[in-house]
C-alpha cells in the first residue's frame, strides 16, 4: 500500500488542520477543518478533491469548516459517534474497536475523552491525529473529564509505537515547553528539544509532527513517574494520576 501524503494546513490563529492524501485511491481527507478557506486553497494548490472530513471532537475550531466544505465537495463527515449531535453535518459516527476504512486502508479509532467527553484519535499507518488531547509537550484542558480520564486517554496514545508521528490540533509547543522546563529543568532531551523548537518558531516554521517516543521523553504530562517532576511538585509518594492532575492544574495557571 502506497504511503499517505500528509500536509499541514494552518488555520485561524494557531490551529492546524491536516490533509491526508492517498494518491492511488484518489482519496483526500481533511482532519479538523477550523475554517473552509485555507483548506480550499491547500486543495486547489495540489489539485486534490476532498472526499472525507474527519473530526476529533466537536469544538468549533475543529469543525467550523465542516458544512461549507461538505456543501462544496460532497465529502463525507466522520466523527465521534458518542457526540453525533454536536458534530456539524455528521454522516458517519465511529467508536473505538470498530476500524474505520479509508478506501482499503484500515484506520483504527481510539476514544480519548477528557478534553471533551467523546474526543477520538484516528491512526493512519504510522501517524496519529490527536486533536486537543495530546499536544507537543502538552495536553488539552479538562473541559468534560477528570484527571483520571485524561491519564487513561494519554496512556492509550503512549501504547502506540515510539516512531508514530503525532499530529495535534494547535501550535502550542513553545509555551508548553516553557512549562515543561519549569518542572523538569534537568531533562537533557527536553532542553535539546526546546532549542529546536525555539529555532523553528523564530523562523515561523511549525513544530509538528512530533513522535510518541519524543513525547514520552519530553512531555511532562506523559511523565508523572519522573523523579525530578515529583520532587519539584513535592509529590514523591503520590499516584501517577495525582501527579498528572497537579501538573494540569499548574499548567492552567502558568
Ligand atoms: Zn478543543
Ligand atoms: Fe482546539
Amino acid at each position: 500500500m502506497a504511503a499517505l501524503q500528509i500536509e499541514l494546513v494552518p488555520c485561524l490563529r494557531d490551529n492546524y488542520a491536516y490533509l491526508v492524501h492517498d494518491g492511488d485511491a484518489g482519496l483526500t481527507a481533511i482532519v479538523d477543518p477550523s475554517e473552509p478557506e485555507p483548506v480550499r486553497q491547500a486543495l486547489a494548490k495540489r489539485g486534490w478533491r476532498l472526499t472525507h472530513i474527519l473530526n476529533t471532537h466537536h469544538h468549533f475550531d475543529h469543525t467550523g469548516g465542516n458544512i461549507p466544505l461538505k456543501e462544496a465537495s460532497g465529502a463525507k463527515v466522520v466523527g465521534p459517534e458518542k457526540d453525533r449531535e454536536r458534530i456539524p453535518g455528521i454522516d458517519e459516527g465511529v467508536i473505538e474497536g470498530q476500524v474505520w476504512m479509508f478506501g482499503t486502508r484500515r484506520v483504527p479509532v481510539l476514544e480519548i475523552p477528557a478534553h471533551t467527553r467523546a474526543h477520538i484519535a484516528f491512526v493512519f499507518d504510522d501517524a496519529v491525529f490527536t486533536g486537543d488531547t495530546l499536544f507537543a509537550m502538552g495536553c488539552g484542558r479538562l473541559f468534560e473529564g477528570t484527571p483520571a480520564m485524561m491519564w487513561s486517554s494519554l496512556s492509550k496514545l503512549m501504547a502506540l509505537p515510539d516512531a508514530t508521528r503525532v499530529y495535534c490540533g494547535h501550535e502550542y509547543t513553545q509555551n508548553n515547553g516553557k512549562f515543561a522546563l519549569s518542572i523538569e529543568p534537568g531533562n537533557a532531551v527536553l532542553k535539546a528539544r526546546m532549542k529546536d523548537v525555539d529555532a523553528a518558531r523564530a523562523a515561523n516554521k511549525p513544530t509538528i509532527p512530533s513522535t510518541i517516543g519524543l513525547e514520552k521523553a519530553t512531555n511532562p504530562f506523559l511523565r508523572p513517574n519522573s523523579s525530578e517532576i515529583r520532587k519539584t511538585l513535592g509529590m514523591q509518594n503520590a499516584s501517577d494520576v495525582e501527579v498528572f492532575g497537579e501538573m494540569r492544574k499548574r499548567k492552567d495557571n502558568f
